[in-house]
């Protein structure tokens, strides 16, 4: 056992507020592809000449058929939460003042009973979409469930049901910032950040601007620094459990 893990779950038993930050180590474990690392990542190859609403406006079709059901598609198979998720969700009910923030889109969080109150997805949903065609649209701020997606592969993109715009999956892309959609609820996953007195990095690649920021507030506020993680955090003051989270979350949060 990790020597840091007693030490870290009387911590956490402590605290007044943690903020768990969750990347896509935490999913690894239920099957789904990282993002940024190891053999099968999602984004190693195409981030950069696809992950952006620049690509996007350019051609919705062959984004649609190229990039998000190649590469996100499996998203829409059944995948079930694991111990680490589960873990968080008994924690979260110890008080309403615990929060995790998210980085994964496959939804799991919810799927493990987290509430929505203690819930941010700030990169967003695989399974919402919004229309893309403008700050004039009402499709914007109102999510559809589903989207028809079953001509894609003739060049059929979904579109907006009331402007005809393109459809687009309500997910953060990497030409945008955090407060481009109201859903992605930065606002109050910032406030919350600024507000911990302890920070838990659960398998985040430390690659996202999010992250960064979590780090500042602690300068600022004192709070402290946890890295649940395989690899250990670039970060100095952080604390490392070094492990699956699927294993070490259940031994740090009960
Ligand atoms: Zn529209």
């Amino acid at each position: 056992m990790d020597s840091n893990i007693g030490h870290v779950a009387r911590q956490l038993a402590a605290a007044r507020r943690v903020v768990f930050l969750c990347g896509a180590g935490l999913s690894v474990p239920s099957g789904i592809r990282a993002y940024r690392s190891g053999p099968n990542a999602i984004w190693s190859e195409n981030v950069l000449a696809w992950g952006t609403f620049q690509k996007f406006s350019a051609d919705p079709a062959l984004w649609w058929r190229e990039f998000w059901l190649k590469a996100h598609g499996d998203l829409f198979r059944s995948f079930t939460p694991n111990a680490g998720h589960h873990a968080l969700g008994r924690f979260m009910g110890r008080g309403h003042d615990d929060l995790v923030i998210t980085q994964n889109i496959d939804g799991l969080h919810r799927l493990a009973g987290h509430p929505e109150s203690q819930l941010i997805e700030i990169h967003g949903r695989h399974d919402r979409f919004i229309c893309a065609g403008g700050a004039g649209c009402e499709g914007i701020d109102h999510p559809v469930n589903a989207v028809d997606l079953s001509q894609v592969d003739q060049g059929v993109f979904p579109t907006c049901a009331r402007c005809a715009a393109p459809m687009r999956p309500l997910v953060l892309l990497f030409d945008e910032s955090y407060d481009s959609h109201g859903d992605f609820q930065a606002w109050r996953g910032k406030k919350a950040l600024n507000d911990a007195d302890v920070l838990v990095f659960v398998g985040t690649s430390f690659s996202v601007g999010i992250t960064h920021y979590a780090v500042r507030c602690a300068e600022v506020s004192g709070a402290k620094l946890i890295n649940v993680n395989v690899e250990p955090s670039p970060f100095p003051q952080m604390v490392n459990v070094l492990g699956g989270a699927e294993v070490l979350l259940p031994q740090l949060l009960g």
